[in-house]
Order: structure tokens, then C-alpha cells, then sequence
């Protein structure tokens, strides 16, 4: 089913995608890019706070969409990817509603 749902997003998001102008917008221009990699792995308190940060991100469909296409690691839309694949690991502590709201926010900007 995710699968279905990352095509779509990776479409729509590519296709309107300026190569890096995009990182221009995210809510985590100014963090420390370590807390989205391998940080993001240390604690439940680090784990938690990226997670909020990304949901109010405005690019997190395009920030997705480059992971996925990209076969990245680490943080991208708010999801852990392990080249460019879900995660089930470092995502294990999301609950069910916050699949949903991040899920919702990957779709309704
Ligand atoms: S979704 Fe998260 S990792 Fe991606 S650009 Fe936005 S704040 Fe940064």
C-alpha cells in the first residue's frame, strides 16, 4: 500500500520539483542536519522532536519524494528511509496516529 502512496507523491513532487530550491523552505534549514541521520537514532527525545519539526514542514512531500527517488537514508518527509525504503526499525516508535498525520501532511499541501 505505501508503496502505491510514495509513487504518487514521488510524481506529483518531482514534477514540480526545482532542483534544490526547494530546501529553501524546510523547517529544518536551520537545525543541525546530524539530528535528521544518525543522532535521529540516539534518543526517544531527539526522535520525537524531528518528527514535529517535520510536520509542520511545508516541502516534506518533495523532501519524501527526493529520499525515496534517491534511495537516501535518514530523515525525509518526516519518515526514515534505509535506501530509500521504510524504515521499520527507526520508525517503529510512530503510533498509528501519527502515521496518519504524517501521511496527511505528505498529501494535503
Ligand atoms: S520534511 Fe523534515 S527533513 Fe524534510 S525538509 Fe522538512 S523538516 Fe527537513
Amino acid at each position: 500500500m505505501w508503496q502505491t502512496v510514495t509513487a504518487g507523491l514521488c510524481q506529483i513532487s518531482t514534477n514540480s520539483m526545482n532542483k534544490h530550491l526547494w530546501k529553501e523552505s524546510a523547517a529544518c534549514k536551520d537545525f543541525d542536519t546530524n539530528l535528521f541521520f544518525d543522532k535521529y537514532e540516539e534518543t526517544p527525545d531527539i526522535r520525537h522532536g524531528v518528527d514535529s519539526v517535520c510536520l509542520k514542514c511545508p516541502v516534506a512531500a518533495t523532501c519524501f519524494a527526493v529520499g525515496v527517488s534517491q534511495k537516501e537514508y535518514g530523515i525525509w518527509g518526516g519518515i526514515y528511509l534505509d535506501k530509500g525504503k521504510i524504515s521499520r526499525e527507526f520508525n517503529s516508535h510512530k503510533t498509528k496516529s501519527k502515521w496518519s498525520e504524517i501521511w496527511q501532511n505528505l498529501t494535503m499541501r
